[in-house]
Order: structure tokens, then C-alpha cells, then sequence
């Protein structure tokens, strides 16, 4: 039954119906006692209506035997033994008058003709002695028949009465012993209908409360699980009405916070949380049921974001993207869900493969792939640009490649990077070795990581000398791993790696800390040697290097025996981030080059927007010195911009004489390479400095 009533008043009901039931069950007991002791008292009396018909019999009895003494007195003619017997009776019939009189308080008939008997008595008497003395027998005989009968009537009014009361008193007692029965009966049934009627009530008001409460509960467990379809309490005109409704707006809120969690912002496709709640929602769905329907699993790659992002900047970036989400949409079935994986990535899932054959399902699946790639080659037109949108993609199938999201992503994605190696705008299926190769990446981050617990990376040094001095004028330090098992490893092996999983911060960091210490103790000996470290794009993006360089930059105003490398690529990436970050390495008094100048595809003049010292011409033009007369040109050129630039320029990479004089002369007089000497460790580097600066 539904109740109006608030839950403050539902317990103030249950309150007072249980005092009412209590108060009612008190006066009913209390009634059945009072008529109880009614019949008791009733009884009592009944009882003494009995004593005194006793006691009146006792006294006859004894007046009876009074008036005997009297009537022998008489005859005898003792005037002292008369005197005697009159008091005798006088007193007993004294004694009979008193009980009389008790007995005549409930039963005057019979009293009063006791007492008219009584009063002929002793005139029977006297005049039975007379005529006896008289020697009248007959009539002594005739009075003394009077005197007899009288008595005789007395005791047997007294016999009547006394029956009367006996049966009167055994009727009460039968009448007492039903009504205590029908008394106890009534008593149990009041106590017991008062309590089972009280925890009726109490349990049925409690589950009105407890009831909603439950509901209420259960409904809030299920939104936060996520289900917002759960069904709600019945906003009733209570308070758990007003918490139903706080409860709607609750799953309403949460509704939305989860479509905008699972929403790209930027092109409205699917978010990555949307992909991985979806992805998993329909591999429960696809491993349910007899066999594993096949699910298929497209991770898209635009090839030239970052190119685009670089040269016509984010938001031209932005539109590409848009762009490219409204391709994907025109080249896919209505019902795959498409995602937005973050950056240039997208996701799709494509669950209706159902073909009955694992092989058709690779065919749908290549063809959807191939559809992709060809429809979305086509140049987009954008300011007067035609810029390219070409793909690379990477397919994964559920179950052959993976039954988790997280295998499935992971295959897919390398899938896409093996399409992207290949020199993208292509699709690639995943095959076990590249998940083989997702896993080796996994043990290798997990490797590194300990390698830094253990202290295995280690920076070396290798010098960067003035040609024209033959000094040492810095080194650059290159960060090595003595692998306890494998020995030294080269960056080759780990750097990418450590870029990718974002371990180059730690790794950067410590190589960071190692230089400052050596180039201080360097300074300490009297031989200040500057240390060139290089900081990946990460470190410049997350900005916690300049907490560390805070830290580290020496007290009074001297100049630190640090400075910087950054790619060209690393600075150009996040352009604003970067040249921000620079900016405030700089003003903490640290000097920047651009390393690998002339890898990226900017110009000196797009470089000058950094805050930047010098630069380092990349070893492959320096490797082309003698046989490519375009990279000499470009050398020559870089070096004689930089200079009016007023750049310090670097030559990388110099391994033979007549590189290391063709750059002198073009005027690079800092060059760094084997044809000095390869990185080194710290203890060794000390002595090779002052080994060499002594030969030359
Ligand atoms: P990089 O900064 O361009 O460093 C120069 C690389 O060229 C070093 O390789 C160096 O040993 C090598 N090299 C020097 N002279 C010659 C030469 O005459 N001929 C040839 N063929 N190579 C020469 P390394 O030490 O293997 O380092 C490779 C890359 O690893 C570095 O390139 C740098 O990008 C990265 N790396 C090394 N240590 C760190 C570090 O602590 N942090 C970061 N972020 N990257 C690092
Ligand atoms: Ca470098
Ligand atoms: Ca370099």
C-alpha cells in the first residue's frame, strides 16, 4: 500500500500506534483484574453468610443446653443452683441474640421467625415445670412436645439456610473457577493480538522505509557502475521522492559527463575511452555463444600531420584532422564505430564480419582497409595548399590477433607502424611476430627501468675541439647502458624506446645530474670543460626540467658549465611549448644548440625564432663533403648565414682529415667526431684531454 505520508511522520505514527496498542492492552488487563477481585470479594462474603449460620447453630446448641440446666433447676427447687442456671441462660441467650443478629444482616426472614420461636421457648419451659410440678403430666407432656417442636422448627430453618448458602457458595465457586478461565483466555488473546498487531504494524511502516531505501541504493550502485538505463525510484510525495529526483539529476549528470568523456571534442567522433568501453562491450558480446565471431580492428595513422602541424601551424592541423574524420565516416559501413585514438589516430571497430569464414572475414576487412586508403589519398585543398592526406593502417582480428582491447590495440598498432615503415599510405594486417615485437618492447621499458634502479646508464664524453687552437673547447655527453648481462648498449637500442614509453625523462634526467657532476669536478681540478647535454622533446614539453635546472644552476652570477642540444625536429614539434620552455632555459643563464641541423625541413630563418647560441651541422651533410657538391653548398651556406646570425656553428660527425680541413676552411672551427675521438667515460676523457691538447 502506498502511504503519503513523510518519513518523519511514519515513525511518529508508528510511535503512537504502539502507544495506543500498549495503553488499550493496559486498561483491558486492568478491567479483567478489577471484576476479578469483585468475585473474590462476593466469594468472601459468601463464606462468612456460612461462619455465622455456624456460629447461630453453635449458640442454639449451647442456649439449648442452658435451658436444660434451667428446666432441671427448676424441678430441683435449689435456689442457688436456679440462680446459676437463670445467668446460664441469660448469657446464652445473649451469646445466641449477638450471632442472630449478624445473620439477620442477610437473612432477616429466617431470623425473624428463629426469634419468634425463641421467645415462646422459655414460657414453654416455665409452664412445662409448673404442670409438673403440679403433677399434670399430660399437659407437662403438651408443653414440653411445644418446647421440643420449637426447637426442632429453629434448626431446621437454620438447616435451610445453611443449604441455601452451601449451594449458593458452590455456584459462585463453579462460577469463579469458568470466569478465571474465561479471564486468562482474555488476557492471552488481548496481549497476544496487541503484539502481533504492534509488529505489524511496526514492520510494515519500516518497510515502507526500508523498502525505498533499498531502492535507492541499488539504483545509485548502478550509475555508478556506468548502467545510466538502470530504472529509478518512484518520485513519491516524500522525502524519498525529493532523493528520487536528486537521484535523477545525478544519473542525468553523470549521463552527459560520460557522453562528454566519451566525445572528441574536436571532430565529434568517439573518444579512446568510448573505443575501449565498446571494444570491450562487443568482445563480451562476439566470445559469448558457441564459437568466437570474428571482429575486426583498423587503426588509422594520418602519414603527414606533423609536417602540416609544422608548417601551416595547429589549426590548419585541426581542420586536416576534421577533414580526415569526415573521410573515414564516407569510406565506412554506417555501423562501425569510429574513434579518435588522440593526435593524427584514429580507431575503428567493425564487428559485422559474420561471414561464417575466418578468410572472408580477412577479405572484408583488406578491402574495407584498401577502400580507406584509396579515398582518403585525395589532396585536400586547403589556402591555396593541396596537402596530401595519405594513411597508414594497421588491421587486428579478434580472435587470431588478441581476445583483450588491450591486445587488439596493441597488434593493430604495430600493425600501423609496420605499414608506416613501409612508407605509410598502405595497410598492414597483424601478424604474431609484430605483437612478438609489442611484447619485446614491453621487457625492453621493463628492462630500462630496472637499468635505472641498478645505475647501468652512464654518460660519455666525446670532445668538441677548436681546429684552429687545437684545444678542447666542451664534450658532449652520450648516455651508454652497461647491461649487466649484455655489456655496453648504444642509444640505438634504447633511446626510441625510452622516447616512445616516456622513460626518456628519467633517463634524461639522470644524464643530466651525471654531466653536472662531472663537468663540476672537472671545474674543481682546474680544467672547466663545458658539457653539451642533449633534452628530448618530451623533457622540453612537460617543462619539469626547468625545476632540475633551477636547482642545479650554480649560486653566484658565473656562467654554468652546462648547455643544451635540441633537435631541430624535438623544437619544431610543440613550436609555442617549446620556444617557451627555451626561453626560460635561457634566462636561467644555460645555453641552446639545434642538434642535427638540417635533418628537419625548416630554415635557419624559422630556427631564429628560438632563443638559440649555435648550431650543429648534421653528420650526413658532413659525410657527403667530397662526393655530393649540393651538401658542401649547403654546409657553406648554413655556415655563413649562422655567422651573420651570430650563431656558433658545430660540425658533427667528422671522421677524416679532409673533412675536418674542408670545414675549416669553410669556417667551422668546433668540430666534434671519430677523427678526434669516440664518446668516452668520464675517468678516461680527463686524460685524453690532457693527452691530446699536450701532442698538439
Ligand atoms: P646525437 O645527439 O646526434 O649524438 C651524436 C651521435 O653521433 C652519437 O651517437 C655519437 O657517438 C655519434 N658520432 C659522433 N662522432 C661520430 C662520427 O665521426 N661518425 C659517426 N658515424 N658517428 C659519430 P650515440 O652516442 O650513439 O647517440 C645517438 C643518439 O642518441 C644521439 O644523437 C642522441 O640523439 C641520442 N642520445 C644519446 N644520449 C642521450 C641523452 O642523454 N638524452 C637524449 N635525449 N638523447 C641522447
Ligand atoms: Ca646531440
Ligand atoms: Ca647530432
Amino acid at each position: 500500500m502506498k502511504l503519503g505520508l513523510s518519513v518523519r511522520s511514519r515513525l511518529l505514527l508508528l510511535v503512537v500506534s504502539l502507544l495506543i496498542l500498549l495503553g488499550g492492552a493496559n486498561l483491558l488487563l486492568a478491567h479483567t483484574v478489577a471484576e476479578q477481585r469483585t468475585r473474590t470479594d462476593q466469594l468472601r462474603e459468601q463464606q462468612q453468610r456460612v461462619d455465622s449460620i455456624n456460629a447461630v447453630v453453635r449458640d442454639l446448641s449451647t442456649y439449648r443446653f442452658a435451658l436444660g440446666q434451667l428446666n432441671s433447676a427448676l424441678l430441683v427447687d435449689e435456689p442457688e443452683q436456679l440462680r446459676l442456671a437463670r445467668e446460664g441462660q441469660v448469657a446464652a441467650r445473649a451469646d445466641l441474640d449477638r450471632t442472630l443478629e449478624t445473620l439477620a444482616l442477610f437473612d432477616t426472614a429466617t431470623v425473624a421467625t428463629i426469634r419468634s420461636v425463641l421467645a415462646r421457648l422459655p414460657v414453654e419451659l416455665q409452664l412445662l415445670v409448673e404442670a409438673h410440678l403440679a403433677g399434670e403430666e399430660a399437659t407437662a407432656r403438651q408443653h414440653l412436645g411445644s418446647f421440643r417442636s420449637g426447637l426442632e422448627l429453629i434448626e431446621n430453618q437454620l438447616q435451610a439456610a445453611t443449604d441455601r448458602e452451601l449451594a449458593a457458595s458452590l455456584a459462585a465457586q463453579q462460577n469463579e473457577a469458568l470466569l478465571t478461565r474465561r479471564d486468562i483466555t482474555t488476557s492471552s488473546v488481548i496481549v497476544l493480538a496487541s503484539s502481533v498487531a504492534g509488529i505489524a504494524i511496526a514492520l510494515w511502516l519500516l518497510g515502507t522505509i526500508v523498502g525505498p531505501l533499498r531502492q535507492i541504493v541499488h539504483s545509485i550502485r548502478q550509475v555508478n557502475l556506468g548502467n545510466t538505463e538502470a530504472s529509478m525510484p518512484p518520485v513519491t510525495p516524500d522525502e524519498f521522492g525529493d532523493v528520487a529526483l536528486a537521484l535523477r539529476q545525478f544519473r542525468d549528470r553523470a549521463d552527459q559527463l560520460r557522453e562528454l568523456a566519451y566525445t572528441d571534442s574536436l571532430t565529434g567522433l568517439g573518444s579512446r575511452a568510448r573505443l575501449e568501453h565498446d571494444l570491450e562491450a562487443a568482445l563480451a558480446d562476439h566470445a559469448s555463444g558457441d564459437g568466437h565471431r570474428p571482429l575486426g580492428l583498423v587503426y588509422v595513422n594520418l602519414d603527414k600531420l606533423r609536417n602540416i602541424n609544422d608548417s601551416l601551424g595547429h589549426r590548419a592541423g585541426d581542420r586536416f584532422i576534421c577533414e580526415a574524420a569526415q573521410r573515414l565516416k564516407q569510406f565506412l559501413p554506417m555501423d562501425a564505430v569510429i574513434c579518435r585514438h588522440g593526435g593524427d589516430k584514429f580507431t575503428v571497430i567493425l564487428d559485422e564480419l559474420d561471414t561464417g569464414d575466418p578468410a572472408r572475414a580477412s577479405e572484408v576487412l583488406s578491402a574495407t582497409a584498401e577502400n580507406i586508403v584509396r579515398g582518403m589519398a585525395e589532396p585536400y585543398p586547403f589556402r591555396g595548399h593541396l596537402l596530401p592526406m595519405t594513411v597508414s593502417i594497421g588491421i587486428a582480428c579478434f580472435p587470431a590477433d588478441g581476445n583483450s582491447v588491450e591486445l587488439l590495440v596493441t597488434a593493430a598498432e604495430a600493425a600501423m607502424f609496420k605499414a608506416k615503415r613501409a612508407g605509410g599510405n598502405r595497410a598492414e594486417f597483424a601478424r604474431p611476430e609484430l605483437t612478438d615485437g609489442a611484447r619485446e618492447r614491453l621487457a625492453k621499458i621493463a628492462d630500462i627501468r630496472r637499468g635505472l634502479i641498478a645505475g647501468e646508464f652512464e654518460p660519455y664524453f666525446q670532445p668538441l675541439v677548436d681546429v684552429t687552437t687545437m684545444r678542447v673547447t666542451g664534450a658532449e655527453a652520450l648516455l651508454r647502458w652497461r647491461h649487466h648481462s649484455d655489456g655496453i648498449v648504444m642509444p640505438k637500442q634504447f633511446i626510441q624506446v625510452a622516447e616512445e614509453s616516456g622513460l626518456i625523462r628519467s633517463l634524461g634526467e639522470h644524464c643530466l645530474r651525471r654531466s653536472w657532476d662531472y663537468s663540476r669536478s672537472w671545474q674543481a681540478s682546474g680544467r672547466a670543460m663545458k658539457v653539451s647535454v642533449n633534452l628530448s622533446a618530451r623533457q622540453i614539453e612537460d617543462r619539469t626540467i626547468l625545476g632540475l635546472l633551477r636547482d642545479i644552476r650554480p649560486a653566484n652570477d658565473s656562467e654554468p658549465q652546462l648547455d643544451f642540444e635540441i633537435t631541430e625536429t624535438a623544437m619544431l614539434s610543440q613550436i609555442e611549448h617549446a620556444q617557451a620552455t627555451c626561453r626560460e632555459i635561457r634566462d636561467l643563464g644555460f645555453r641552446l644548440s639545434v642538434d642535427d641541423f638540417g635533418t628537419g625541413y625548416s630554415s635557419l630563418s624559422y630556427v631564429q625564432r628560438f632563443p638559440i647560441d649555435k648550431i650543429k651541422i648534421d653528420q650526413s651533410f658532413v659525410a657527403k663533403i667530397g662526393s655530393s657538391r649540393e651538401a658542401q653548398a649547403i654546409i657553406s651556406a648554413t655556415i655563413a648565414l649562422a655567422q651573420r646570425l651570430d650563431y656558433e656553428v658545430v660540425a658533427e660527425g667528422v671522421e677524416t682529415l679532409a673533412q675536418m680541413e674542408t670545414l675549416r676552411d669553410m669556417g667551422c672551427t668546433v668540430q666534434q667526431g671519430y677523427y678526434f675521438a669516440k664518446a668516452m667515460p668520464a675517468n678516461e676523457f680527463r686524460d685524453w684531454v690532457a693527452r691530446y691538447e699536450r701532442s698538439a
